[in-house]
């Protein structure tokens, strides 16, 4: 994604090479547009073999199978954004564990470049239930993914992940799945 106007002046930038990348200038002022990814999170936890993913009910790739996660906010920590949205897309409070992966990719029509902070995690509490942008929640066995995972960066982690054997989220009182009676 690219700005096609001076934010300092409002002239048409044009783009120009400058520390060895082609970005956006304005010839009238001087600006220099810097362009940055931009940070978001995804969240894998997986029990008994199979991992959590979100259906889409939006577009790009509505109808495809999403890793739950999304764009942080600023100033927000990745470890509490992927609590957020883990909360706000399928109902669970989640613990980060550690991270799978950092993972490069683009988002949208205007090819929005994002990096993507893949978290493993395990279920504290919380109920499963779909949230407003997701058609539907589904365990996916991990030897049988679906093949329409929205986003390349998605199937990036789903490989680490199979590398790694599937390791499984260390419930800890989760209900996600199969809660356990009392003893
Ligand atoms: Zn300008």
């Amino acid at each position: 994604m690219s700005v096609r106007y001076c934010p300092e002046c409002g002239t048409a930038v044009e783009r120009r090479l400058v520390h060895d990348r082609e970005r956006p200038v304005c010839a009238a002022c001087g600006f220099i547009h810097y362009e940055h990814s931009r940070p978001c999170v995804g969240v894998l936890v997986v029990e008994q073999g199979k991992v959590l993913l979100v259906e889409r009910a939006v577009e790009p790739f509505l109808g495809y199978w999403d890793v739950p996660g999304g764009f942080l906010e600023a100033g927000e920590h990745p470890a509490a954004g992927a609590a957020r949205e883990m909360r706000e897309e399928t109902g669970l409070e989640i613990e980060p564990t550690e991270v799978l992966g950092l993972f490069m990719d683009v988002y949208g029509d205007q090819g929005i470049a994002t990096l993507n902070i893949c978290y493993l995690a395990r279920v504290i509490g919380g109920e499963l239930r779909a949230g407003d942008d997701a058609a539907g929640l589904r365990w996916h066995p991990l030897d049988r993914l679906p093949n329409n995972i929205a986003f390349n960066w998605e199937r990036g982690a789903m490989e680490e992940l199979k590398r790694r054997g599937g390791e499984e989220s260390k419930s800890r009182g989760g209900r996600s799945r199969a809660p356990s009676p009392e003893p």
